[in-house]
């Protein structure tokens, strides 16, 4: 008999998400641009709708988080039935995987993409088949080809963490026409809201018309609540009742769900944080191309992040600690297979000014 409690082997398989840094080596207090929170902090009517909310802490929160899912619903010509919340959207991609896959399945997504899939496919024991990407971004054509029978999730972040890429419409359709019915299609918007609203997103439309398809978003991003941790999910009612049959009942504090509301209602919060990023992101961009000579080049980004990679003197461990010396945390991803880059979120103005005048430098040291 086993003197002490065995853990299943697949979770034992999992290395722990590591999370964006806030200090230094030294442990010194660095501003953080490591995990791709919204420099403009949070709209001023969530944060009242926050201090409120504090009075009523004896109380369970609404389990179905009707108005919230009423709120969404109304700002995006959805279905609040066709709607399920999350303690961040990490709760509804870890549930999509175990609702659908499991022991002998195969949960597919790309190279380089956000790091819980691999997690969410082994915490239900299903086997990560991780797919070469092209130029940092998902190639349809190379995800199509590893689908097996066994396969029964497929994760695609658009944009997509940690590289910034986009896949347009049309390869997210090419994607999903080319899966078998039988085949849920994940598509993670956590950074959706910073895509330029010229451009058409399929998501939506394929999550309404289609019964394999979730559509995942997330309040910590552009709507600057990831403290409260609120995330929500739209597809087909098959797939919401079994989110719902798994979900924790109480999953989304009322402090969370009501800031959430007021921070939808302000939509000027919105439009503004994503003017920012893509005035910001242009001038890092710009800056970062102008070191092209030292080696140092950035990926386009659709994203409030930009992945910068150090291919010459420079190293990307070097310049990291540039940045930290001038105050930055930003993200180093060896882990993930990405040794001589760094992503950097696009802070406040000041914050840039700082970052490229760190990167000018060590470039000329
Ligand atoms: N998807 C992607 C692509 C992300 O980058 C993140 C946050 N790092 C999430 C989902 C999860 O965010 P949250 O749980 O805060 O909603």
């Amino acid at each position: 008999m086993a003197n002490a409690p065995e853990p299943k082997a697949y979770i034992l398989g999992i290395e722990a998400y590591v999370p964006g840094k806030s200090t230094s080596g030294d442990g010194r207090a660095l501003t953080k641009l490591s995990a791709n929170e919204n420099p403009l902090g949070t709209s001023a009517a969530a944060l009242a709708a926050l201090a409120q909310d504090r009075e009523d802490a004896a109380a369970y929160p609404d389990p179905q988080a009707s108005e919230l899912r009423d709120a969404i619903a109304q700002l995006h010509h959805l279905d609040p039935a066709r709607i399920v919340c999350g303690t961040g959207s990490d709760e509804l991609l870890n549930l999509a995987a175990q609702g659908f896959a499991g022991v002998g399945d195969e949960v597919l997504f790309s190279r380089h993409s956000f790091a819980v899939y691999e997690i969410a496919a082994r915490r239900c024991g299903a086997q990560p088949v991780i797919v070469p990407d092209r130029d940092f971004t998902a190639d349809v054509d190379a995800m199509l080809e590893a689908v097996t029978e066994r396969t029964k999730v497929v994760f695609l972040a658009n944009p997509n963490n940690p590289t910034g890429t986009w896949l347009p419409p049309a390869e997210v359709r090419r994607l999903h026409e080319g899966l078998s019915p039988g085949v849920l299609l994940v598509l993670d918007e956590a950074y959706g809201e910073y895509v330029d609203p010229s451009h058409q997103q399929a998501g939506f439309d394929l999550a309404k018309t289609h019964a394999n398809v979730l559509v995942t978003r997330t309040f910590s991003k552009i709507y600057g609540l990831a403290a409260e941790r609120v995330g929500w999910a739209t597809g087909a009612p098959g797939i919401i009742d079994v989110l719902n049959r798994i979900r924790g009942p109480f999953n989304v504090t009322q402090g969370g769900q009501k800031a959430a509301v007021a921070a939808l209602s302000d939509q000027q919060f919105v439009a503004e944080s994503r003017e920012h990023n893509r005035r910001e992101r242009q001038r890092l961009a710009d800056a970062l191309a102008a070191l092209g000579n030292h080696g140092i080049s950035a990926v386009p980004s659709e994203a409030n992040f930009i992945l910068v990679r150090f291919e010459g003197a420079l190293s990307a461990s070097a310049a990291q600690d540039a940045m930290s010396d001038a105050g930055y945390a930003v993200r180093h991803l060896p882990g993930q297979g990405l040794p001589d880059a760094l992503r950097i979120t696009v802070g406040r103005s000041e914050d840039m000014t700082r970052i490229i005048a760190s990167l000018q430098g060590a470039c000329r040291a």
